[in-house]
């Protein structure tokens, strides 16, 4: 098996067998993550140097096939979906933001296990992790992708599908690679991880990496909502959640040390007065930046529907003198199924 171009003991190892200048190597690595250039184009652009093509070919560059792209008519959201060497699809989408920024939100999982009733991901089930390879592919690929708009990916958003704090493991290695110089170079303030809450994970997340931006989808602040919205809450309760987040916002340097907050509305779920009541209530100790989403149904979704613009109008209105921040958050790409709670890969194996 080809070593993976993120294991760096075994690059360094080859690299030394074949006695190459490191300043080569980091050339090479300069092309592929810096500067967005394909595994061909930097093939051909080193074919006269035996050594090192024997390097570049010796290693494991990508594993994800690009197999589709999909871009917003309405907006600047653009849907990759890409094929695993085991033939499952996950997907990642470029977000063009008007400012001049461009964001990439990514997978972690093949499905996911926390089952959230407006998630179409959570209907898929779970599949398995990704690891740290495939995590990283969907942001080189999505360079190379972006590279002729003269483009390139500041930011990283884990909203993608699956529960990053269900796959700790490649997810810590995927973010200790984005944040390296020597590969990605961004920085960790940048990244966003966000999480339906696995408290016993929020703990090892925020000491490895305590200026990470966090945001926990809450979408509910009333326990009996919650649990059946985000089943999640039946095993870490919002009281829990309120505790161990309070703690975390006195030991560590998230942003401007606010607590991003998700919030959907979903019409009579999510946006009633009773809503109002309990997040006020919820968030009163709490140094919270509440992003309130207007709630995107799949196109199969019969049950749910989004609260309407004027409800919505009147939820911020009525938080906006108990909460810190709250900004109402616009999600790109619904048109394409790219939105918030929309991602899921309908493609079958084969
Ligand atoms: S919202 Fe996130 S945690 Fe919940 S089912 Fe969807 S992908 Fe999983």
């Amino acid at each position: 098996m080809k070593t993976s171009i993120y294991n760096l003991d075994r690059v360094e190892k080859l690299r030394s067998s074949l006695k190459i200048d490191p300043h080569q190597i980091k050339n090479v690595y300069n092309q592929y993550f810096k500067k967005s250039e394909t595994l061909s184009t930097i093939s051909k652009n080193n074919s006269g140097n035996y050594t090192l093509s024997s390097f570049i070919n010796s290693l494991n560059w990508q594993t994800l096939e690009l197999t589709q792209a999909a871009s917003s008519e309405q907006d600047g959201a653009t849907k990759l979906l890409f094929k695993t060497t085991d033939n499952h699809y996950i997907e990642a989408v470029i977000l063009r933001i008007k400012t001049g920024r461009t964001t990439l939100c990514i997978s972690s999982q093949i499905g996911c296990a926390m089952n959230c009733q407006f998630c179409a991901t959570g209907h898929m089930g779970f599949t398995r992790n990704l690891t740290r390879q495939e995590i990283l592919d969907q942001v080189t690929i999505a360079n190379q992708y972006l590279k002729p708009e003269k483009r390139h990916i500041r930011n990283i958003v884990f909203m993608g599908m699956g529960e990053p704090l269900n796959n700790p493991g490649e997810v810590y290695k995927a973010i200790e690679t984005l944040t390296n110089p020597k590969y990605f170079n961004l920085s960790i303030q940048h990244i966003c991880i966000s999480t339906v809450g696995i408290i016993p994970e929020l703990n090892t997340l925020m000491t490895n990496f305590p200026k990470i931006k966090l945001a926990i989808s809450l979408h509910s602040a009333r326990e009996e909502v919650r649990s059946r919205i985000v089943p999640i809450s039946k095993t870490y309760n919002l009281k829990a959640l309120q505790t161990t987040l309070l703690e975390l916002t006195k030991n560590y340097e998230t942003e401007n040390n606010y607590i991003f907050l998700e919030y959907l509305m979903i019409d009579g779920i999510t946006d009633t007065d009773a809503d109002i009541d309990a997040l006020k209530n919820w968030c009163a100790p709490l140094p919270i930046h509440l992003n309130v989403i207007k709630y995107n149904p799949a196109p199969e979704e019969k049950k749910l529907k989004p609260s309407s613009n004027k409800q919505i109008e009147y939820f911020i209105n009525q938080l906006k003198p108990h909460i810190a921040t709250i900004t109402r958050r616009y999600s790109l790409g619904s048109d394409i199924t790219a939105a918030c709670g929309q991602l899921a890969s309908k493609t079958k194996k084969g």
